[in-house]
């Protein structure tokens, strides 16, 4: 194990979950970087054409694998970031046993690959290991408020589960790990229909439909534009910082807040109206990014109202909307 504060430099990631939303951003990020990479996905969720536009980089490699299966033995990287798991909540209700396997058995085999070949290992945790938290914000140090048996368990415990392996592996192992909890994140990229609430109320709005916002409406969510996320996620893996690090945009609003952003910035004639709140649906989300920006020096930069307009815009053009 190296000392949190060293700056580490990548020659060929692997990206578990590289097909998703959040991955095909930090693939092609990596890219930018001049860092060679390896997407791992076994499209449960995504398709490869989310990766179209990366194929043309001879320095980009694509894999459909199974993480609950041992990894590829030919797979070599010195950075491992592992994202591969159901993450809407409409596919982890679908999937809920899948979940708990890519949370699980997933997380060791990429660990298991990272510790192989000695590689750098970055774990997409999720705000969602503090359950409806009991503090606010949400500093590293809280604990955590979940249920163990509810609907969303399959998500939520898997990814505390995975937290603990990671953990397990770097006391057991001395791998080289971090963990990132990642607050909702959004932008270009995001199916319709997943279930989350920015593209689902961006698609309602650019259809003129009721903009359905879940109970009171009055429940917050800290919303953070992807770009930023994955610089986040690409800050952690080059500090030596084992996390785990909150990666998120502090910047609270509630729910019935972003549908009425998402109205204006669209200039739909949608009304906003109430359905049903959702079982176990956190009522207060916003992190505490004091530690992001002390060790990695990383910060989001892009503001809710842009992010949402650029993110409208990608949603008008996309073609399967
Ligand atoms: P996504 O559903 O768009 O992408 C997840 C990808 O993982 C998909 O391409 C899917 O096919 C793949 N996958 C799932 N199970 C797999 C398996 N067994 N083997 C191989 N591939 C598998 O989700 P996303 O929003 O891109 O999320 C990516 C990661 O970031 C997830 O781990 C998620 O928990 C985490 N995260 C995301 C957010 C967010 O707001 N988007 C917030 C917190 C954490």
């Amino acid at each position: 194990m190296t000392d949190p504060g060293v700056t580490r430099r990548f020659a060929r990631a692997v990206v578990t979950g590289g097909a998703g939303f959040v991955g095909a951003h930090l693939c092609e990020l990596l890219l930018e970087e001049d860092i060679e990479v390896i997407a791992v996905d076994n499209l449960v969720t995504s398709s490869a054409d989310t990766l179209d536009h990366l194929r043309r980089h001879e320095r980009f490699r694509f894999v459909r694998h199974d993480v609950t299966q041992p990894m590829p033995p030919d797979l070599a990287a010195d950075v491992v970031f592992h994202l591969a798991s159901a993450a809407s909540p409409r596919d982890y209700l679908a999937l809920p046993i899948e979940t708990l396997r890519a949370g699980s058995h997933g997380t060791e085999n990429a660990l298991e690959l990272a510790r192989r070949a000695r590689a750098r290992f970055v774990l997409a945790s999720t705000s969602e290991v503090y359950g409806d938290p009991l503090e606010h914000p949400q500093r590293e140090g809280y604990w955590g408020n979940v249920n163990p048996i509810g609907p969303r368990s399959v998500y939520d415990e898997a990814k505390r589960y995975g937290e603990a392996m990671t953990s397990a592996y770097r006391r057991e192992h001395g791998t080289d790990t971090a963990i990132a909890r990642i607050f909702n994140t959004y932008g270009p990229g995001m199916r319709a229909h997943d279930g989350r609430m920015i593209p689902a109320f961006l698609d309602q709005a650019l259809k003129n439909e009721p903009i359905t916002v879940t109970g009171t409406g009055e429940q917050t969510r800290s919303i953070c534009y992807v770009e930023d996320t994955v610089r986040g996620l690409l800050a952690l893996a080059r500090s030596g910082h084992p996390g785990p690090v909150n990666i998120g945009n502090p910047y609270e609003l509630t729910v019935r807040q972003v549908a009425e952003r998402i109205k204006d910035i669209t200039g739909s004639a949608s009304p906003i109206v109430s359905v049903d709140a959702v079982v176990d649906d956190p009522q207060r989300r916003c992190p505490d990014i004091t530690l992001a920006r002390d060790a990695l020096g990383w910060e989001p930069k892009i503001d809710a109202d842009d992010g949402l307009r650029r993110t409208a815009a990608w949603f008008r053009r996309a073609p399967s909307r």
